[in-house]
């Protein structure tokens, strides 16, 4: 039998980074026993992301990450991964439901082939998932947010919908008639895994495994915005679904990063559901019933009279000269969020790790905790006039957590200069907040 494999060694972490664990090491006889690949892998995230910026500065000779970009990725990340606290993964439990009662035949857990079927199984039902997400409307309402970073680097990978899990699971039952959950557990991992490390401007061009697998070079025009990118290369380890379904593009001019009309904030709620609200109100504008359920079922594009897909001749045009969205803000405020970032990141890993000790109420206002401060990052990357304000409340929030210590240091250290640092921060933007609040009477008056 197989020996369990933890995520413990650094060879093993960074090889299931790159879906190269062997079917003997990473079959398991039970759904509990499948590490917990994805979560485990945070320090090698964690360590690619340094090693790309520090890469990225000796060859480009400047940061290949913005601070407010990058937060909003990682942000979206952490927002993604939220359900998880108050249920199984919803890939799973689907799954779990199909293979108990439907189930056809039963593929042996301990064999390669059964292993080896599950990788190319899992990789050509996630061609669909990704080919759909972006050809219905409803589901690119989910998925856009994972194209609305205008950069493009390793941060990028981590921005996730938090919507897209609750459809995506449906088009993987067809693998619960066959291949038992554990094997399953084990490939939806390692699949998104994979898609870590091709999210990078630093790697051109990898020779022959162009042929075969999903890289930067094919991933970078699945990002862009340029027309010869719009719905190309869905794959997600393997590139052959593209070429066999007639989605491949090969990268030539410059890829312009984003969606076609760039949201230009780091509003974190916003970029997760603007795009929902869209859809409602773009179906409200037709008076007939198939055009509005249309509206949804239809590519984001699409318009009566249209195809399908729509057609994309009336996008903006990209000249290869657009220049990201990036807020000049003041040097002091960039220092205030990374380290209010870390600490929020901090009380996240916290609340992961003993989810299974806390109640369902401490979970819950954990959470809360969790979105405010990201939410309130954005008003402040953002310059909102109402950032004062929020910012304060949380700040309140945040003490009152301090206080009876739901909340910790980054290290055990640090614990008195954070409490002074939570406190000054609380002080800070009091005062901003009753400056602001005397300015605006000031001028009513
Ligand atoms: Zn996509
Ligand atoms: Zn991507």
């Amino acid at each position: 039998m197989p020996a369990a494999v933890e995520l413990s060694s650094v060879s093993t972490g960074i090889r299931a980074l790159f879906c190269m664990l062997t079917p003997n090491e990473s079959s398991f006889e039970k759904v509990e026993d499948v590490p917990q690949y994805v979560q485990q892998a945070t320090p090698f995230f964690i360590g690619l992301m340094v090693l790309e910026l520090v890469v990225g500065v000796l060859k480009t000779g400047g940061s290949v990450v913005k601070i407010g970009d990058g937060l909003t990725s990682i942000s979206a990340g952490m927002v993604s991964r939220l359900p998880m606290l108050f249920m199984r993964g919803c890939e799973l439990a689907g799954y779990v439901y199909v293979w108990d009662r439907y189930r056809l035949v039963e593929l042996p857990w301990d064999s390669a082939w059964t292993w080896w079927l599950t990788f190319l199984g899992v990789d050509f039902c996630y061609y669909w998932v990704h080919r759909f997400a972006h050809e219905a409307a409803i589901l690119w309402a989910a998925h856009q947010v994972h194209h609305s970073s205008e950069y493009y680097n390793l941060t990028t990978a981590l921005r996730q919908s938090l919507t897209q899990q609750f459809a995506s699971w449906i088009f993987y039952l067809p693998m619960a008639l066959a291949v038992p959950p554990s094997i399953f557990a084990v490939h939806i991992q390692l699949n998104l895994l994979y898609q870590f490390w091709i999210h990078t401007e630093l790697i051109t061009d990898l020779g022959p495994l162009e042929w075969v697998f999903n890289t930067p070079k094919h991933h970078r025009v699945h990002h862009g915005r340029n027309l010869y990118c719009i719905d190309k290369n869905y794959g997600g380890i393997l590139i052959i679904w593209d070429r066999l379904f007639g989605t491949f593009a090969l990268e030539t001019d410059k890829v312009v990063y984003g969606l076609v009309y760039p949201i230009k904030t780091f509003e974190i709620l916003y970029i997760q559901f603007h795009y929902y609200l869209y859809l409602w109100k773009k179906s409200k504008i037709y008076k007939n019933i198939s055009n509005k359920l249309l509206t949804f079922l239809n590519g984001p594009s699409w318009k009566p009279g249209k195809p399908r897909l729509g057609d994309h001749k009336g996008n903006p045009k990209v000249t290869g000269k657009e220049v990201p969205h990036v807020p000049s803000w003041p040097l002091h405020l960039q220092v205030y969020v990374v380290l209010h970032f870390l600490l929020v990141l901090r009380t996240y890993h916290d609340l992961f790790e003993n989810k299974m000790v806390l109640s369902q109420l401490t979970i819950l206002g954990m959470t809360g905790y969790v979105l405010l401060t990201l939410t309130s990052m954005g008003f402040i990357i953002d310059q909102r006039p109402t950032a004062a304000v929020l910012e304060m409340l949380r700040c309140v929030v945040m003490v009152t957590m301090h206080r009876y210590s739901y909340m910790k240091p980054l290290l055990p250290a640090l614990a008195v200069p954070t409490e002074a640092f939570v406190s000054l921060s609380l002080l800070y933007w009091g005062l901003q907040s009753f400056s602001q609040l005397h300015g605006i009477k000031k001028k009513a008056g």
